[in-house]
Formats: C-alpha cells, sequence, structure tokens
C-alpha cells in the first residue's frame, strides 16, 4: 500500500552489494519486513526517511537467490544512475551494515557486542566497552591557478577520469594542515587562502569529506609516482573539449568543479562523464 509509513524501504546488503530491482530507475524494495521478501537478516537498523518511507539497513545472512527481479549490485556501479538523496540513504546504510559487520567483537577484549539501548553503538558483553560508527574525515581540495584548476587522476581510476586531490586527515592534523600537505605530497605544489567549500559522505568505506578550495602558490608539478598518474590544469571551457572526464554528480568533488565551471559562464551539463 503506498504511503503506508509502516511499508518501509530496505537497503539490504549482502557483501558489498546492495539489493535493488533489476528494470531502471535503481530503486529497493518495500516492505514491512524483509521476511516478506525472503530474507532472513543478521542485522537491521532504521536509517532515516525518504519519499514518505521509513529506511532501514539490513544485513542480508541467507536467502533462497535474490527476490524475483532483483539483484545485488555494489554502490559505485550506480554512480550515474541515482540521485543524490538516494545515494546518500543507500550511503548510509552502507555504513551501518559496514559497522555492525567489523564491530561483531570488541578490539579491546574480543568479547561479543550487542546494541546499547537508545544510543548509537555497540558495547562488549564483557568489558563494557562501547563502540561507536568509525569515521575516517578526509579533506578533498579544488587548486585554483589564475582562470585554470588542477585536475588529476589515480591509477585506479575509470579510464579517463580525472578529479581533485583528497587524502585522508592523520590523527593530530587540522583539516588544513592536511589539505596542504596532501597537495604537497601527491602533486610537490603548495597552496594558500584554504576556503571551506562543502562537505559529503562518502561511504567507501566511512569517509567525511570535506571540501576545500584553494590557490596555488608555489612549485612545479611533480605526480607522486604510484599514486598519481597525471595531473595538469585545466581552463573551464577546455574541460568539455578535452578527452577526460569528470566524477558523478552525486560527489562533492563533481560539486567542487560543477561550481568552478559555473562561475565561467559554463554549463556543466557539457562535461565529460566515464563511459
Ligand atoms: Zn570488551
Amino acid at each position: 500500500m503506498a504511503g503506508d509509513p509502516k511499508e518501509a524501504l530496505w537497503f539490504a546488503f549482502r557483501g558489498d552489494g546492495l539489493l535493488v530491482f533489476e528494470d531502471e530507475p535503481i530503486r529497493v524494495p518495500i516492505a514491512r519486513d524483509p521476511g516478506d521478501l525472503g530474507l532472513d537478516v543478521s542485522f537491521r537498523w532504521e536509517i532515516g526517511a525518504l519519499d514518505g518511507h521509513a529506511c532501514w539497513a539490513a544485513e542480508v545472512r541467507a536467502y533462497d537467490g535474490p527476490p524475483q527481479g532483483m539483484i545485488f549490485r555494489g554502490l559505485r556501479s550506480f554512480f550515474y544512475e541515482v540521485d543524490e538523496e538516494f545515494f546518500r540513504m543507500a550511503g548510509r546504510a552502507k555504513q551501518f551494515v559496514g559497522w555492525h559487520t567489523t564491530h561483531r567483537f570488541c578490539g579491546r577484549c574480543g568479547g561479543e557486542t550487542e546494541p546499547a539501548p537508545g544510543e548509537l553503538a555497540k558495547r562488549c558483553t564483557r568489558c563494557g566497552m562501547m563502540h561507536y560508527p568509525r569515521l575516517s574525515p578526509a579533506a578533498i581540495v579544488l587548486v585554483r591557478r589564475g582562470d585554470r584548476i588542477l585536475l588529476a587522476r589515480s591509477p585506479g581510476f575509470p579510464k579517463g577520469l580525472y578529479s581533485v586531490l583528497a587524502g585522508f586527515v592523520e590523527p593530530g592534523e587540522s583539516i588544513e594542515e592536511t589539505v596542504a600537505r596532501e597537495v604537497r605530497e601527491e602533486v610537490g605544489i603548495e597552496v594558500r587562502d584554504i576556503r571551506y567549500f562543502g562537505s559529503q559522505p562518502w561511504p567507501f568505506p566511512n569517509s567525511l569529506m570535506i571540501g576545500f578550495t584553494a590557490d596555488y602558490a608555489g612549485g612545479e608539478l611533480s605526480p607522486e609516482p604510484g599514486e598519481i598518474e597525471d595531473a595538469g590544469w585545466y581552463r573551464a571551457d577546455e574541460l568539455p573539449e578535452s578527452p577526460i572526464s569528470v566524477p558523478a554528480r552525486v560527489s562533492i568533488a563533481r560539486a567542487m568543479i560543477d561550481d568552478f565551471v559555473e562561475r565561467h559562464g559554463l554549463d556543466p551539463a557539457d562535461l565529460k562523464i566515464p563511459e
């Protein structure tokens, strides 16, 4: 029954695969209980609401094949097919399930954990230690030099894809220090005027991407071997013409590139995405 709040959207994972319908557009099943879908789940947690439905994350323990017309698909496989709201909820579900699967036992004493009532936490049944979902903050930065921006590609990127630089925050470091260090390590240049842009949860596996812009302050581009395959400076009007492609709309990397392109009076819809 459409609109019945008891009919929840189930974001059910088996490994890294999310249960979705095979046909387009990408969507997850609606049910009162995963049992109605023929799924036996080992973990469930209510994670919010979308389109008037409650949303639940679940880990599938056993099943007799996926339900009719559905498959398990990795989130990365539908970057370019879903909107930001759906991606965010699917990513939230993935992180809750990932937290469950990696915190079945206490990291201090090895005891079993159980959900702590009323908290987003698991408590060790032996020593009482509380285990909260882990988040890994990362800095992502768009570096400007005059009317150009720095784009680079990692060896692991899909063919032709270039993006802005990013890296994890290290213990004892401010996020601005992370920005400066990552840029220095990855491409050998210095930056100044580091300014906040925005942030985005990034569920691979549990990052919070914190976005900045910065201006070039000195040095020559020298990509770090093994980390950066190629890097270069691009004008907004070169992007649609160049052979490079840019990240999906759901990513903050793309939001930063689109913002730059729009500020130069161009339409981000003309940018290429990987084939
Ligand atoms: Zn313990």
